[in-house]
Order: structure tokens, then C-alpha cells, then sequence
């Protein structure tokens, strides 16, 4: 064949044919530069009969520029780039786009060229300059990377390598990593881990598609029995990866890992360096790389020879994409598992109610840890009822949780205490006129962040000082904060406890892969006695010396509403109850609720999981929600609110009359404005027999809106705002 087809990394066009000059040798799933227009762009080439293109005459193809010297995609990865595209409704370029390195990447260059200090102050030092070298350190990385992380302009970074007190140093992509070793250290399993162990290493030796459920409770040692399966398709000589659903979680596994395997894993998050994602990138592709964990975005990169997929923390929605491309990592991970044909390991103390599903149904196998491992027992739950035992009037801790609180300091143990909300309080309101502050982009209250003295909406990001005098009323000293964040909560610890070590562990203080290993040692240390954290301290961790968990509000997950609320708030409230007592002394956990009686609080009391995933599935099953019907979200923004409305009328009108499909909506998004853009919603709900897809891509397919508009569609959607 003379002709190519091509899909080019732009999310706008079709693929399109080229003409294969002589000299190039191409191959479904090679890396190429092509022509467009006056612009060359880079694409993958792809089998013609499974990308549809218009005819172009032969003699009016231009010719293919370059061949990357990159490993072609292999089949069963373009397979699942079109499945996902499909599926998810996504340009088959949005999708590509992820499995490819930056364009700069693709080049082949095997060094990078980074920056770091030298030490040498030079001579005339300006503020901007002196900020820079204070916050850069010994951090060494692109101009780019320095300019960012020293919040300064890329011409600082320059002048300052001018100036001699900043060097270039040549860094290799190529140099290889450490190989895991398959028999560094395994531990000993107990009966159950070990029929566990058993089944996996079969799945992997097997090497043809099977998915898992690992069902354990919190400290059963699913990482344990999941290593080993790692440690078979080391011993194949093919490659694993591990999902993790938040790089928070990243630095503890590096560390377990070592100790079983004797080297790091190959790490892959949005907080890598350049150099460092290029030498992952290339690594992963030749193969070199055998052990690769990373956040989702790690599920579409081109493996050499994958052997094995874990996904930790499974029931996690944080696995769930919200923007670009709006996939749920752990269902595509199945899906690459089925095409590359290999094991795959949902792994989870609280499984998703979908994931649930398809064991009951036979289609994954579910293997049970049903107990602790060693001497730990799991902790007993009790409900502290705010009513009955309210806290001081401005206090959040009722006196109960204060009294554990205290018999734990005294016996020198640790004690958690979960809110999951960062900053100190999340509204902030005039005392004096009522006047509210809210975000000016969003529809949302701007969080009051004490410790840096800011006022943040969570949404997009907006900062403002907190200001002396209300803007309405021009009332000096009038702003007063409304409910509690983690801050706030850790000020009532010091004032309570005036001589605990207190930490709070949110993203704002914990934003990196070091501040979590700082946090991590200061806990095994014994140098902090009381934490006070959100979601990021509930899952993970293993602190043997924490018996104390108290969770401020449980009612608070509840309060959203959503398909999902009663599941996650139960989720969460488990996984938090999970840190405590992990170790020889028993654990406590105290809820803090107004409701006592609701099934979500009454279920973790009487420790019933079963009895409360069975209810929830049955009103799921009655409501034919997921996983017994389908749902699609379709999001319509703009600037300009009448543009949002009409369009989404337009939808709406036109939606298309279906058996077993309805379409509610549209109706103005309950965050009805974000990053300064109107929002309208429409959720179309469907049988599993409806081909929803399908006709959502006809349906939208069909009709024209302004140019300022965007249409989204959220297929499975987790986030209803
Ligand atoms: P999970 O992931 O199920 O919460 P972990 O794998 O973190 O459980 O195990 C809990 C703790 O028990 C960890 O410190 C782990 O190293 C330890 N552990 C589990 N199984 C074993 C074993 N067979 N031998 C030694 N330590 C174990
Ligand atoms: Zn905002």
C-alpha cells in the first residue's frame, strides 16, 4: 500500500489519507508527521477499514513527512482507543492524545537539557532573583518548571543562568530503571491470603482475560496478596500495572514496594518532570519499565507486553475523569485487560455497588479477605448523637469524642479526626448586613483559608484577601465564618488540648509526593498525637499506634443527594474507620451525626456492610439506576447565558421519543455557573438495552449551536452538578 490513513492529534478533524513516500516504512499503529495545511501535526497511523474517511484521488494525497522512531501502537491499545472514543463519545485524537508523549517528546532526543542552582548569589540581586533561588532550592528541572514552581517569569529563571547562579546540566531519558526482583523479600501469608495469592498467579501464568474482585476488609493485606501476582508477571518478564486513585497515595506504595520488591516501581503522575515523563514514557514503551503505578492516566500509555492490571482502592471516583476526555478509569482498565488479554485485580475494602454487580452476576470472580491480618481485629463503630450530646455553642467536638480524645493522649496513642472540607470555614458572611461572599465566576461560596489568609473558591480557583470592611455594607471587623473546615476543627484541638501535636492533612499541606513522605515519618515517629484531615487521610495508610478515629460530620456526604450519596458517605466512613487500630491495640471509631437511626450511620454501627450494599442495590434495581439502567449526563455551557439556555432548549426539543429512554431536563446545573460559563444540564436515563451512545451521537450529531457554546456528554456520569 502507497496510502495511509491517519489520525492526526487534533480533536477537530477525521482521519485523513497520506500518501507513503518511498524511503518510509509504515505500519498500522506508527507514529508519523504529517501535513496540514500550512502546519505539520503529528498522528498515528490506522487500519483504513476501522476509520472512515472521505475518498481522496490518489494523485491528491500529500505525502507523510517523517516517521517517529517510536514502537507502532500495538493492536490491542488502538482497539481500546477506539472502544473508549465510542464509548465515552470522545474524539478518537482526544483519546489518542493520551497514550503519546508531548510532541516536544516524540522526537526521539535521548537527553533533556535541565536547569538547577549553582549556589552562587549573584551580584546584584533583584527581589524577583532572590525569591527564585530562596524557593527553588535544589530543584532542578526545565526554565518552564523553575519559572513555576518559583512563581516567577520565565525571564528571572534566564537572567539568573545569566548571572551564573542557575547551570544547565544534560539529563538522560535512556538510562535505564531498577528491575523489581520477584523474590526480594515475600512474606509469609496466612491460609486465606494465600488461596488469594493462588488464584492470581494461576490468572497471570494463564494469561487470558480474567477480571477479579479483591474483596477485603481495611488491613487484610490486599497489597500483600496482590504483590504476589505482581511478583509472577515479573517472573514472566512482562510488565504490571498498579492504578492508584490519587498521586497522594503514591509515595506509602513506593515505599511497601521496595521492601518487597528491592527497588522502586516506575512512577507516573501529572507531577512528573519532563525528563522524568519522557524516561517513563520511552521506558514503558520498550518495556524496560516492568512495574508501573500511576494515577489513571497511566491506563492508556503503550505498553510493550502488559501482563497484569491492578486497581487499588477500586471503589475510588476519583478514577472517574471530569474533564477532556471523561472516562472512568477503572471500567476502561477492564476493558484494556480484556483486549490485551490478561488478569486484572479490582482490589477494595468497600466495592463500588457496580463492581458488586458483576461479581454477583459471575463476570468477575470474587475473592474474599474477610479478616485482619495478624492479631488486628476491626474497630468498633459507634454513633455519638449531636443532639443528645451537642458540642459547645462554636465548638464541633461533642463532649463524648473530647473525652476519647483525651484518654488516647494519655496513653500516648494517635487519634484522627475526618472532615472533609479544607480550610476553615466554608462561608463567610456579614454579621452585620448578611451579605454572603461568593465566587464571581462560580456558584459557589468562597472558603475561607485561614492558614494563608485567603478567601478560595474551590471550583476554579479564584483568591482574595479576606477583607477588613463588607463590601455591601462597608461595616469594618463584620465578617464572621459559618461551619466548620479542617482548620477550624484544628483550632478547637490546640485550644482543647493546648500541648498535643496536632497536623492537618488536606491537599493544601500535603500537595506533594515529599510533604506526604514528611507527614508519613512524622506519624511513624510518634511526632504528631492528633490529625485532623479530609478524604486525603482516609485510605492508605497503615499507622499502628492510630486507635482513635473520629469523624466530625457524618451527615455531610449526605446532604448532596445524588445517586451515589448513601454509598459514598458509607465508603468513606468505612475506609476512615479502616486507619484505626491496624496494629496489637484495638481500635475506636466515633461518628458524629444528627441521625442516628438513618441506614447509612445504623449499618456501619452494626457493622452490617452486607445489609446496607443490599438495600442500596435494591433501590438502584427499582429505580433501574446503574448499574441496572444507564444514565448520560449532557452539559451545555457559555458565556453568554441566553446562548447556554437556547441551546440547551434546542436539545431538549429535539431529544429523541425511544422505548425504556427518558430525558429530563434541561434544567440550569445546580453549580449553574463555573469558571465564569452558564450551565445547563439535561440526564438522559435508559434501559441497558437502549444503545444510549448511539443515539446521543445521532441526536447531537444533527444540530447546529453558536460557536461560544460547549456541548459535553458525560456518559456514566459520577458528578451531577
Ligand atoms: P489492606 O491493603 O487490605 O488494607 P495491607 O496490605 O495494607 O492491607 O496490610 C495491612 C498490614 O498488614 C500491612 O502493614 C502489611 O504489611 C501487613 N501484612 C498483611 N499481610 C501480611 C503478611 N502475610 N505478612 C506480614 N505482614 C502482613
Ligand atoms: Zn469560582
Amino acid at each position: 500500500m502507497n496510502r495511509a490513513r491517519v489520525i492526526l492529534l487534533n480533536a477537530a478533524l477525521g482521519p485523513l489519507d497520506y500518501r507513503i513516500p518511498k524511503d518510509l516504512r509504515v505500519e498500522p499503529g506508527s507514529v508519523v508527521l504529517a501535513p496540514l495545511g500550512p502546519r505539520q501535526v503529528p498522528g498515528v497511523v490506522w487500519e483504513p477499514d476501522r476509520a472512515a474517511t472521505d475518498d481522496v484521488e490518489e494523485k491528491r494525497l500529500r505525502p507523510l513527512l517523517q516517521i517517529y522512531d517510536l514502537p507502532p501502537l500495538r493492536e490491542p491499545l488502538r482497539r481500546l482507543v477506539e472502544w473508549t472514543s465510542n464509548y465515552y463519545l470522545a474524539p478518537l485524537a482526544s483519546v489518542l492524545r493520551m497514550t503519546l508523549p508531548s510532541s516536544s517528546a516524540l522526537d526521539g532526543a535521548r537527553t533533556v537539557t535541565e536547569y538547577r542552582a549553582t549556589g552562587r548569589i549573584p551580584e546584584r540581586p533583584t527581589p524577583q532573583r532572590r525569591q527564585a533561588l530562596e524557593r527553588l532550592g535544589d530543584r532542578q528541572g526545565l526554565v518552564r518548571e523553575l519559572a513555576l514552581a518559583a512563581d516567577v517569569s520565565d525571564n528571572v529563571i534566564r537572567g539568573l543562568v545569566k548571572a551564573g547562579a542557575i547551570e544547565s546540566v544534560e539529563v538522560s531519558v535512556d538510562d535505564p530503571f531498577p528491575r523489581p526482583n520477584p523474590d526480594h523479600r515475600p512474606p509469609r501469608l496466612e491460609a486465606a491470603q494465600r488461596a488469594a495469592a493462588r488464584e492470581f498467579v494461576g490468572a497471570v501464568q494463564a494469561a487470558e482475560f480474567a477480571p477479579f474482585l479483591l474483596n477485603g476488609v481495611t488491613g487484610s493485606g490486599k497489597t500483600e496478596v496482590y504483590f504476589e501476582a505482581v511478583a509472577e508477571s515479573l517472573r514472566m518478564g512482562r510488565q504490571t500495572l498498579v492504578l492508584l486513585p490519587e498521586i497522594a497515595l503514591t509515595e506509602p506504595f513506593l515505599k511497601r514496594f521496595t521492601v518487597r520488591f528491592g527497588c522502586e516501581p516506575v512512577a507516573w503522575h501529572s507531577g512528573l518532570r519532563q525528563s522524568q515523563r519522557r524516561r517513563a514514557w520511552r521506558a514503558i514503551a520498550t518495556g524496560d519499565a516492568k512495574v508501573v503505578v500511576g494515577a489513571r492516566s497511566a491506563l492508556f500509555l503503550p505498553y510493550r507486553d502488559l501482563g497484569l492490571i491492578v486497581v487499588d482502592e477500586a471503589h475510588e471516583t476519583s478514577f472517574k475523569q471530569e474533564d477532556g476526555v471523561q472516562y472512568h478509569a477503572r471500567d476502561v482498565a477492564v476493558m484494556r485487560a480484556k483486549l490485551e488479554k490478561i488478569a486484572i485485580v479490582l482490589a477494595s475494602a468497600t466495592p463500588a455497588i457496580e463492581t458488586r454487580h458483576m461479581a454477583e452476576i459471575g463476570v468477575y470472580r470474587e475473592i474474599p479477605l474477610p479478616d485482619r491480618y495478624g492479631a488486628a481485629e476491626m474497630p468498633e463503630i459507634t454513633a455519638v448523637d449531636l443532639i443528645q450530646d451537642p458540642p459547645p455553642r462554636g465548638r464541633w467536638l461533642a463532649p463524648t469524642l473530647v473525652r476519647e480524645i483525651e484518654a488516647n493522649l494519655e496513653r500516648g496513642e494517635q487519634s484522627l479526626l475526618f472532615l472533609n472540607r479544607r480550610g476553615y470555614a466554608p462561608l463567610t458572611l456579614c454579621r452585620n448586613c448578611g451579605h454572603r461572599f461568593q465566587c464571581p465566576n462560580c456558584t459557589a461560596w468562597m472558603v475561607e483559608h485561614r492558614l494563608v489568609h485567603r478567601l478560595a473558591c474551590h471550583h476554579c480557583g479564584h483568591m482574595m484577601p479576606p477583607p477588613r470592611a463588607c463590601p455591601e455594607c462597608e461595616e469594618v471587623d463584620s465578617l464572621v465564618p459559618v461551619g466548620p473546615g479542617v482548620e477550624r476543627i484544628a483550632d478547637e484541638v490546640r485550644a482543647l488540648f493546648p500541648d498535643a501535636r496536632t497536623a492537618i492533612v488536606t491537599s493544601d499541606t500535603i500537595w506533594s509526593p515529599a510533604k506526604a513522605a514528611e507527614f508519613v515519618g512524622r506519624m511513624e515517629a510518634g511526632a504528631i498525637d492528633i490529625v485532623v484531615g479530609t478524604q486525603l487521610v482516609t485510605k492508605g495508610y497503615h499507622f499502628p499506634n492510630l486507635t482513635l478515629v473520629g469523624v466530625v460530620d457524618a451527615d455531610l456526604g449526605l446532604s448532596g443527594g445524588d445517586l451515589r450519596a448513601a454509598e459514598r458517605s458509607f465508603q468513606q466512613i468505612m475506609q476512615v474507620s479502616g486507619r484505626a487500630g491496624r496494629g496489637e491495640k484495638p481500635g475506636r471509631v466515633l461518628v458524629q451525626t444528627h441521625e442516628p437511626a438513618a441506614p447509612v450511620i445504623s449499618a456501619l454501627v452494626r457493622a452490617d456492610a452486607e445489609g446496607f450494599y443490599e438495600a442500596e442495590t435494591d433501590a438502584r434495581r427499582e429505580a433501574a439506576m446503574p448499574p441496572f439502567g444507564r444514565l448520560a449526563g449532557i452539559i451545555v455551557s457559555a458565556e453568554d447565558l441566553a446562548e447556554a439556555t437556547e441551546t440547551a432548549r434546542l436539545i431538549g426539543r429535539t431529544a429523541p421519543r425511544i422505548e425504556n429512554m427518558a430525558v429530563f431536563g434541561p434544567a440550569p446545573a445546580p453549580l449553574a455557573m463555573l469558571r465564569g460559563r452558564h450551565r445547563q444540564r439535561l440526564l438522559v436515563h435508559a434501559l441497558r438495552s437502549v444503545p444510549l451512545q448511539e443515539i446521543v451521537r445521532d441526536w447531537l450529531g444533527k444540530l447546529e449551536w453558536p460557536r461560544g457554546v460547549r456541548v459535553s456528554v458525560d456518559v456514566d456520569p459520577y458528578s451531577f452538578l
